[in-house]
């Protein structure tokens, strides 16, 4: 319980805030007010504050609002509720004792399943009664209310004109503002005519790695609409993660999985979301194995070799559709192998294809640094900007949701056949010593390879794949962390 407005903390504590806030709240309306007084001076040519004693000839009546200038907040407390907490079909008199988070120090009283339990609630009530009238709110909920809202009995349907809000300040009842939050329907109903509301509720998504991208991703694919979601990751939000990753500071320490659980409920409280706090590695494979064939399709954001072996191996066995976005170093490029188990190239063919393009790759922790230091010499974190991540994290988005919706009629279907490719390559600048380093100039009217633009590239299967190719069906010891490091020069 917070001693903000905790009861433990005594009522003197809290009726103090509530002082200071109504305090804070007169001085500025007053200064609201003031401020609302303005006019055109034609003289001058300029908006003018002005006294209406001071007021010029001639001069034209604005306010702040006619111009969209310091429109403040509500005069009245802001009471939003989750339709799920309306209690249909009861019978007047039947109160609902809820808890309330209180938002910008009273401005904003929250109800229900929306976001995740936080700290700063007080006692509420939502009762039904047939004739909410004055006094009402005084007869009904109960003794420590510090917020109620009354609905009328046979209107009790979420509709705010049905209901009346009020909150106690200083031992007295204030009017607030009710205001329903859309249902399930609604929460996406603007992507009408792109693709149907409920298009994605079923598919079941598996991010590997809750990094900037895994992270990045996950949310782009609860804004879209999926609403199943398997996240894996060991790792927890250190401060430096922050620039990139979608978590903010304040969860710093916790587990990067169960902060982005957090972060996708609040955007959308219908998501189902399973956290799993493990590495992906050869000791958690059967685990793994089974996460995997429970998805539609998994995104492997991982930062370390053996990860993305294991997974490699696990979808090619389960036939699942694999994405494994990265980025090079300091994100001057970012790159998206897909893997479609059966008709294209797996890891492993990128690896023997090209192996500098998987060794070339992004440092951004201290961890992933310890796991490449195989020589003496330190392996530096470099991170690059998160502006330079965001394009990956889009087109890793683009890539899940048309795989999701390859069954399915929608506006999205005509970008079937540009998106045909086992590889994506986006860069970010010319670096030098990279291999883009004397690329010409982006420009304009330049029809060359050039920065910030994607690529789509061949890469065949390749024969010696120890994963995918005829050597692999040899024997299992070539999926091991040791084929790997072969491969890939990399230290165990
Ligand atoms: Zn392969």
């Amino acid at each position: 319980m917070n001693s903000r407005f905790g009861a433990s903390g005594g009522s003197s504590n809290l009726s103090n805030v509530l002082q200071s806030i109504k305090k804070v709240n007169t001085s500025n309306d007053a200064l609201r007010q003031e401020r609302q007084r303005l006019v055109y001076n034609p003289s001058t040519r300029r908006f003018e504050q002005v006294t209406p004693a001071a007021r010029p000839e001639g001069a034209l009546d604005v306010t702040q609002g006619d111009l969209g200038w310091g429109v403040g907040p509500p005069s009245a407390p802001r009471i939003v509720i989750s339709p799920e907490q309306v209690p249909f079909r009861k019978a007047p008199g039947f109160c609902r004792r809820v808890r309330a988070t209180v938002w910008d120090h009273g401005d904003v009283y929250a109800i229900g399943g929306y976001g995740h339990e936080r700290e700063e609630t007080v006692s509420a009530s939502i009762c039904i009664m047939n004739n909410a009238g004055p006094g009402s709110r005084e007869a009904v909920g109960y003794a420590d209310d510090q917020m109620r809202v009354l609905l009328r009995g046979e209107e009790c349907d979420g509709n705010a004109r049905h209901a009346e809000g009020s909150v106690k300040i200083e031992g007295a009842w204030v009017r607030a503002d009710v205001q329903f939050l859309p249902g399930k329907d609604a929460l996406f109903s603007r992507f009408g005519g792109i693709i149907e509301t409920d298009a994605l509720d079923e598919s079941r998504v598996c991010i590997v790695g809750i990094g900037s991208i895994g992270s990045g991703v996950t949310v782009e694919l609860a804004k879209a609409g999926v609403t199943h979601f398997i996240l894996l990751d060991d790792d927890r939000l250190e401060p430096g993660n922050v620039s990139r990753h979608v978590s903010p500071i304040s969860h710093t320490g916790r587990c990067k999985t169960k902060s982005v659980a957090d972060l996708l409920r609040d955007k959308n409280p219908f998501i189902h979301v399973v956290t799993m706090e493990m590495k992906a590695d050869w000791p958690t494979v059967d685990a793994l194995r089974e996460t995997v064939r429970s998805s539609d399709i998994v995104v492997g954001g991982l930062d370390n070799h053996e990860g993305r072996m294991v997974l490699n191996r696990v979808c090619l066995d389960e036939g699942k559709c694999l994405l494994l976005p990265g980025m090079r170093r300091r994100a001057y490029a970012g790159q998206i192998l897909v893997v479609r188990p059966g008709t294209g190239p797996c890891y492993g063919c990128l690896i023997a294809a090209s192996p500098e393009s998987v060794r070339d790759q992004e440092v951004s922790s201290e961890r992933q640094a310890r796991g490449l230091g195989y020589t003496d010499k330190a392996v530096p974190v470099e991170p690059g900007l998160s502006n330079d991540v965001a394009p990956v994290v889009t087109m890793t988005t683009k890539l899940v949701i048309q795989h999701l919706l390859q069954d399915r009629a929608t506006k999205l279907r005509s970008l079937d056949a540009d998106l045909i490719a086992p590889l994506y390559l986006w860069l970010n600048r010319r670096e030098q010593d990279s291999p883009f380093a004397a690329l010409s100039p982006m420009g304009y009217g330049v029809d060359e390879m050039s920065v910030l633009r994607w690529y789509g590239l061949p890469l065949k299967r390749h024969p010696s794949c120890p994963c995918c190719g005829d050597v692999a069906k040899a024997g299992p010891e070539l999926h091991t962390p040791s084929a790997v490091s072969a491969l890939t020069g990399e230290g165990e």
